[in-house]
């Protein structure tokens, strides 16, 4: 009803990767509600997160002044109530905070590290990066990407040049087979999955292979309950019979495609006889996923972190990358390669450059040429060419005493790092530890300094979503209190540096991006005042090409390459003293550690508690009932939390949601990690569970 709000402000979407547009109707400058306008990715769509999930940016907890650690305050720790804040802390002017800030990083050098954010703008994350390389002189700058899909991209670089989708998600409706694993869309990508679900009733055949049944398999021609960690047996064995039964499109593969020789060669290993024993899959069923896959007119591949995170997670994802190259199902309407995006902007702050080995674009620091390219737009020394330290390499090398100062913006590793107990105790023993956020999290609990910043719905700024369209997000409501944009507060930090930045409005940073960055070719501020824009962009009037490397790939002449996979076993296995699975993930109101959708009120009101859920069978066989409450145990750790049935999760596995606090997954996660992506395991743990 029009009279219900007196202003409404059009915005992306806070939360996932799918970038649906939005309108927020205002009253008294506070949002009222949010409707679904037509975005490209979302056609009016929104799910519940979109649709009643804002009301966190008015939470009494938001904060408000900056704050500076008290001289007598207790020792650092996971101990700051809501309500004893200033036991801990008190209150700064600006100034003073941000020269502190400053003078706690200023001059150390290779001693700082920095977290940048996936939930801040591409012109946010860019000065990030910025501030670390050109402030410090290296690269140990990171973000949840490292958590989320970087075996993903660490495979698609190597194999087809590029960290980005080939393919658009509504590309789907151009497909007539599409396999989907290791994602969890209705819960994860909502708004997606309304797209895969209207590709089936038009007689799309859809794949889904996971470990845990989702609610997807409801809509399957196939759905594979593989074992956890039994991704490269299951793959190499479909591949295997695509070569066996001649099903590979040759023509495609000599004309675009390098190491066919040694990756046929390499699949002879894997029957599907001896895979079924290792995956758990029928033979017969790995060879008729072979056969409809392979034969289809076009076909697309969607993953998610079920493949990522892993220590084999860039072996999974190169997997991926060789189906879809050797059945020629890339590059046309149709087909492709997606790993879904999981944050609002985690493609846009990895195109920005917040990544220890690529600056903007996916360019890499170790090149000379590079790094002259973006010191000569900074007017700046050069600096490093060694790769940077990864996230759960900072953490270690905090620990190790090398890393003594950190600057964290809007990434909460006190409840978002493996084997989390290791990552507090790292922060706790930080000289100097700036946290910029919108509430008083599990990370700002160990701050020095903590600067309030603005929530996404409160500042204006460019986004790009799991799709490459780049949108605008503008400022619909004021933040509250004396917090700032992310963009201001790292202007008057780099000022403090001495780095000399004049930066007045986040549209100079995206000029400055333009100038090293080829992705935003024919993409302006102006245009994106009117529209989204899918890079990459041919011309000012293109609206940006969905499907990409119909020609060839960025690669040496053009050509894609295939990188065989060996079965690696996962880090560590189940035994007597702790005999189940331990997979963790997120469910449909929650969003990743819980510090924005526990504070949104319909969405804690629908999930209130920290839950896990295993299959009925296993809980009657520990006397455990539904609702009973439940103690899960590793090699790191245990947490408390309540017991739910799902016929859906395996009889040897525990599914155990990250969001809450209460019952951190993350205390129970190991930190083995893959070698290429540096990504953990996240989905693979021994765990004990005992009635609580
Ligand atoms: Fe927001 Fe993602 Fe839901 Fe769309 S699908 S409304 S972007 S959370």
């Amino acid at each position: 009803d029009s009279k219900d709000f007196d202003r409404e402000v059009e915005s992306v979407c806070a939360y996932c990767g799918v970038g649906c547009q939005l309108s927020l109707k205002i009253k008294d400058d506070k949002v009222l509600y949010a409707e679904g306008i037509d975005g490209p990715a979302n056609e009016n769509r929104l799910c519940v997160k979109g649709r009643f999930g804002f009301d966190y940016i008015h939470h009494p907890h938001r904060l408000r002044k900056p704050l500076i650690r008290r001289d007598d305050a207790p020792p650092k720790g996971l101990n700051v109530e809501p309500d004893q804040i200033h036991t801990h802390f008190r209150e700064a002017t600006w100034d003073e905070a941000l020269d502190v800030a400053a003078n706690g990083m200023k001059g150390r050098g290779r001693e700082v590290a920095g977290f940048g954010s996936a939930k801040c703008s591409n012109e946010e994350a860019y000065l990030f990066q910025k501030m670390i390389r050109q402030g410090f002189g290296h690269n140990n700058v990171d973000h949840c990407t490292r958590l989320c899909h970087a075996s993903s991209v660490a495979a698609l670089m190597e194999n087809i040049g590029s960290g980005a989708v080939t393919a658009t998600f509504n590309e789907i409706e151009n497909a007539d087979v599409a396999i989907i694993i290791g994602a969890n869309p209705i819960e994860n990508h909502p708004v997606a999955a309304t797209y895969f679900k209207q590709f089936t009733k038009r007689g799309g055949k859809l794949i889904v292979m996971d470990p845990r049944g989702t609610a997807l398999m409801r809509y399957a021609s196939h759905m594979l309950q593989f074992k956890p960690g039994a991704d490269v047996s299951m793959l190499n064995a479909i591949m295997h019979v695509i070569v066996e039964e001649g099903l590979y499109d040759r023509q495609y593969i000599e004309a675009m495609t390098d190491n066919w020789d040694a990756m046929k060669e390499h699949l002879k290993g894997f029957p599907p006889e001896e895979m079924s024993k290792i995956c758990g899959i029928e033979p017969d069923v790995l060879r008729d996923v072979a056969r409809t896959f392979a034969d289809a007119q076009a076909g697309m591949i969607f993953w998610g972190m079920g493949v990522s995170q892993h220590i084999h997670g860039t072996d999974n994802s190169r997997c991926l990358i060789s189906l879809a190259l050797m059945t020629g199902h890339v590059g046309r309407p149709g087909t492709g390669l997606h790993p879904l995006r999981g944050q609002n902007n985690v493609q846009g702050a990895s195109d920005a450059g917040l990544i220890p080995m690529f600056l903007p674009d996916m360019q890499p620091v170790t090149d000379d040429g590079v790094r002259k390219a973006f010191t000569d737009v900074w007017e700046s020394e050069d600096f490093s060419s060694e790769k940077g330290l990864t996230v759960v390499e900072i953490m270690d090398a905090v620990h190790a005493g090398d890393i003594k100062s950190m600057y964290i913006l809007g990434e909460n590793p006190a409840m978002s790092d493996p084997d989390v107990d290791h990552a507090r105790d790292a922060l706790a023993k930080l000289d100097h530890l700036v946290v910029q956020d919108i509430f008083m999290t599990e990370t700002a609990n160990y701050a020095d300094v903590i600067l309030p910043s603005a929530a996404w719905y409160e500042k204006s700024g460019t986004v790009t979503n799991t799709n490459r369209q780049v949108q605008l997000g503008r400022a619909a409501v004021s933040p509250p209190g004396e917090a700032k944009e992310d963009w201001w507060i790292e202007v008057e930090l780099a000022k403090r540096l001495g780095l000399g930045w004049t930066y007045t409005d986040p549209s100079e940073v995206f000029a400055e991006m333009k100038l090293n960055m080829k992705s935003f070719d024919n993409i302006t501020w102006d245009r994106l005042q009117k529209t989204a824009v899918t890079y990459p962009s041919l011309s000012e009037d293109d609206p940006g090409q969905p499907i990409v490397f119909g020609d060839g790939f960025p690669r040496p002449e053009g050509r894609a390459k295939m990188t065989p996979a060996s079965v690696i076993p996962p880090a560590e296995f189940p035994d007597e003293e702790y005999p189940f699975v331990l997979i963790t993930g997120r469910q449909l109101e929650h969003w990743h550690t819980g510090s924005m959708t526990r504070r949104a009120s319909v969405l804690d009101a629908v999930e209130p508690e920290a839950n896990c859920s295993m299959h009925p069978k296993t809980l009657r066989a520990l006397g455990v009932e539904p609702g009973d409450y439940i103690r899960l145990t590793t090699r790191r750790g245990s947490v408390r939390v309540m017991a739910r049935s799902d016929r859906a999760v395996a009889e040897d596995n525990v599914f155990l949601p990250f969001a809450y606090v209460e019952a951190a997954a993350n205390i129970l996660t190991n930190s083995a990690l893959d070698p290429y992506g540096k990504i953990p395991e996240f989905k693979f743990g021994a765990v004990r569970v005992e009635k609580a």
